[in-house]
């Protein structure tokens, strides 16, 4: 599940807590019961509501490493995509500067390390730059 039902309204509605988020590995359900007060991760006594984590250093490490993916992909293709990404938007910015195109630009956050193309020098500096030749070759590589 996405998003975790977060609140819970038990004894007919007078009370209003926080629900654990733990899911079911069985029925793919959200646990049912009251997250432990004191949680940081909004968990009950039976999902680790009372931890605090790991305390020494092998521990962390070994939380770390096993933190590297989310769902199925790694940081690394999130950081090849994210350059890709960025590619696309500096693509976007020059064909609505040399008119292309007027439909409605991409919606919601730019790419990390974007600057938007203003002016045909900063299009031309950034056609003439690596940035395209850099993604063609991964993408052969990849092959
Ligand atoms: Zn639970």
């Amino acid at each position: 599940m996405a998003n975790p039902i977060k609140t819970l309204v038990t004894a007919g509605g007078r009370i209003i807590c926080l629900r654990c988020t733990a899911m079911s590995k069985r029925t793919k359900q959200q646990c049912r019961a009251p997250a432990v007060k004191t949680s940081r991760t909004n968990k009950c006594r039976f999902h680790g509501g009372r931890s605090t984590g790991p305390k020494s250093a092998e521990g962390k490490a070994r939380i770390a490493a096993s933190h590297i993916k989310y769902g199925t992909e790694t940081i690394a293709i999130r950081i090849e995509r994210s350059k890709s990404s960025l590619v696309l938007a500096k693509l976007e910015d020059i064909m609505h500067l040399t008119n292309m195109t007027n439909a409605c630009r991409t919606k919601g956050r730019k790419p990390n390390g974007y600057r938007p193309i203003r002016n045909t020098e900063e299009a031309w500096l950034f056609m003439l730059g690596d940035a395209l030749h850099r993604v063609k070759a991964s993408k052969g590589r990849a092959k």
